[in-house]
């Protein structure tokens, strides 16, 4: 599409549609030179042998399945995501370029010794870096660490060839259990294990859940090295373990509003569509919220939303929320009549109404304790910080169409505000 802006061309919109044009010609253009080159490599290969083409296949999976996932995290914008999937596809190369021989072979022993050293400490501190997206300079050495780590052992190697010859020698002797890792390994990976299963209940992010899958399946991997094909089947249980989170990660950013962290207007729109018979729907709108904003700052605007959201979660009752916009909440009560869940809301409401809100906000807290105090009071005692809702409720009992019940119970929603605020009407 070309943009015209005061009768001349738009040179940044043209330069954006023109890259847009063309990253829709060559995700195909690449998807099709793969599929051509897979193919160009079965055929070259012993014609005949079922199981060879099998094992082929195999071997070929991880890297169609990583470079998936780190495209995914690319365009999401996942820079650590990024980061660990080029960094695991980069050890899958190395596994399949250099280490199909005997350990003891060099420099298959070396690079070995040097992977299960870095790779744990990699994952690790992966693990504990804060979001970064693709523009920043952390993000950029997440997504470059592992080549350039890879690019410069290389030249060290080149330069002296046994330059880790006897630590390596030494780990593979003192090798743990009936796995080739040593102890220090063995250390390293257990030390992952533990830091991503507890960030992964800490946190509840989907990378951490990356994290620990790569950790156990490259321990695996390492550790019994020997076992026909195992690196193959374990990275491309990798590969399907980030790109479901990546998907699942990509899905939330459309569907999930990022303050309130509950489903936004397109997740409603998409509910809406399997409503079937009977349903209410409730509109919830935040009362004097501009007030809020201006006496105590946008800040405690967002924890105030955070607050009702949580709120409407938790008393529910069997009813979704959603983020509509803005101070504007909506709740789909599926299978139940305005009748029935008009206790559910006007318990919403109470418990909004009775939530003591703790100004965490230290910037826009008034200075003097004195004032504050005096604010904070007479905002308890005046009702200027009252963190209240007023709700309007409808059913489809008339009407099937969603928009039309939808209509319906924002009428409702301007009475109440319309008697006073802070009640529950029904349409
Ligand atoms: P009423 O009781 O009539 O609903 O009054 P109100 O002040 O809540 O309504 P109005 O529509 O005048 O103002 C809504 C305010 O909500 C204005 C806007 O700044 C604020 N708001 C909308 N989205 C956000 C947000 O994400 N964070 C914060 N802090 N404020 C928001
Ligand atoms: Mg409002
Ligand atoms: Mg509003």
């Amino acid at each position: 599409m070309l943009c015209y802006y005061k009768g001349s061309i738009n040179k940044e919109a043209l330069l954006q549609s023109m890259s847009s044009i063309i990253m829709r010609l060559a995700v195909p253009a690449i998807c099709f030179a793969a599929a051509l080159i897979l193919r160009n490599q079965l055929l070259s290969m012993a014609p005949g042998n079922s199981t060879e083409d099998l094992i082929f296949l195999l071997l070929q999976l991880p890297y169609i399945l990583l470079v998936l996932a780190a495209v995914l995290a690319l365009l999401s914008d996942h820079a650590v995501e990024a980061g660990a999937t080029i960094g695991i596809l980069c050890v899958y190369w190395l596994i399949q370029s250099q280490l199909q021989v005997p350990l003891q072979t060099q420099p298959a022993a070396q690079i070995f010794y040097l992977i299960n050293l870095l790779l744990p400490c990699l994952l690790v501190g992966l693990a504990f870096m804060p979001e970064q997206n693709c523009r920043q300079p952390l993000g950029i050495a997440a997504i470059a660490l592992v080549p350039v780590m890879v690019i410069l052992l290389a030249r060290l190697l080149a330069f002296d060839p046994n330059l880790f010859l006897a630590s390596a020698q030494q780990a593979l002797d003192n090798s743990l259990f009936s796995s080739h890792l040593s102890a220090i390994s063995t250390a390293l990976y257990l030390v992952a294990f533990g830091v991503c299963i507890g960030l992964c209940i800490y946190r509840q992010q989907p990378l951490e859940s990356s994290l620990l899958g790569c950790t156990l399946m490259s321990y695996i991997t390492f550790g019994w090295i020997h076992l026909s094909n195992i690196s193959a089947f374990m990275f491309t249980g990798i590969g399907v373990l980030l790109s479901i989170n990546l998907t699942g990660s990509l899905l939330s950013i459309g569907y999930r509003d990022e303050l309130t962290q509950i489903g936004n207007r397109r997740a409603l729109k998409q509910s809406a569509k399997t409503l079937r018979g009977s349903y209410s729907v409730a509109m919830v709108d935040a009362d004097y919220f501009k007030k809020i904003n201006d006496q105590y700052g946008h800040d405690l605007g967002d924890q105030a939303l955070r607050v009702i959201a949580g709120l409407l979660r938790k008393t529910a009752d069997g009813g979704k929320a959603f983020r509509y916009g803005g101070e504007e909440f909506c709740l789909l009560f599926k299978g139940k009549s305005k009748q029935e869940v008009i206790d559910t809301l006007e318990n919403i409401r109470q418990a909004i109404a009775n939530y003591d809100m703790v100004i965490r906000d230290k910037k826009h807290r008034p200075k003097a304790s004195k004032q504050g105090e005096k604010r904070r009071g007479a905002s308890r005692r005046n009702g200027e910080l009252r963190l209240t809702v007023s709700i309007g409720v409808a059913s489809s009992d008339s009407s099937g169409q969603f928009e039309q019940v939808l209509k319906k119970a924002d009428k409702a929603l301007y009475r109440a505000k319309a008697s006073g605020r802070n009640q529950v009407q029904a349409a």
